[in-house]
């Protein structure tokens, strides 16, 4: 998820090895609506299109890639992966230090979250429509009045293997839920009616143009890697 006024960077289109952050699976793109499995701390992952690495590597990297395009959530499935973990971030709210935005991100961190095999449970039923929405893989696109539980449980499991539960309330609980929907193929715009979708088609259209472009690239380093693997 994005705060609004952080807009998103344009991802790097390279591949191989091991990156620094991520390309960001955009709008459009299968991997978005599928619903993820479960994972355990002690599996390898694959991004595609990078070497294997471990869940706390993935999870590493997902920070670092959350940091560099300002976002303040991101899902498996929103870098190519499948599987049910998500990394979120609470900044210091104080008007002060919200002020100088050159200011790098990390500086401005209260706690990361690093969630595998999340579930999110209401502790109020009241809807709070109170914040605007983004999306890092729905770049330029805010919304208001998505519908949120206000106070939430999350159930999850930690990089050390350890069952956790923490409670939340407003706009950290819109974060952990808006991620938590990443996992079972949702995309914020889903909560919304569909004139809303209807009213950003143009906008849409370009990161589904965008999507597509980035798979193909990916296809190409795929159907190539006999060729590398040669050298
Ligand atoms: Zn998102």
């Amino acid at each position: 998820m994005t705060a609004p006024d952080f807009p998103a960077a344009p991802a790097p289109l390279s591949f191989g090895g091991t990156p620094r952050i991520y390309p960001m699976r955009l709008y459009g793109d299968p991997v978005l609506r599928r619903k993820a499995r479960p994972l355990s701390p002690g599996d390898t992952l694959q991004v595609p299109g990078f070497a294997p690495q471990t869940v706390r590597e993935v999870a590493d990297t997902m920070l670092e890639t959350m940091f560099e395009e300002r976002g303040v959530g991101l899902a498996a499935p929103q870098i190519g992966l499948p599987v049910r973990l998500f990394v979120a971030v609470e900044y210091a709210d104080d008007e002060e230090e919200n002020e100088g935005q050159d200011k790098p991100l990390r500086s401005r961190v209260l706690r990361e979250y690093v969630m595998l095999n999340p579930v999110v449970k209401a502790l109020d039923k009241k809807k709070d429509r109170s914040y605007q929405e983004g999306c890092l893989s729905i770049p330029g696109i805010y919304e208001d009045g998505v519908p949120r539980m206000r106070r939430v449980s999350v159930s999850y499991t930690d990089l050390g293997g350890q069952p956790r539960t923490l409670e939340a309330e407003d706009y950290l609980a819109r974060v952990f839920q808006h991620e938590a929907d990443h996992l079972d193929g949702k995309l914020f715009l889903d909560h919304l009616p569909a004139v809303v979708t209807e009213d950003h088609r143009r906008e849409l259209l370009k990161i589904q143009q965008a999507s597509k472009n980035f798979l193909s690239h990916l296809a190409h380093w795929n159907s190539t890697a006999h060729l590398r693997e040669n050298l």
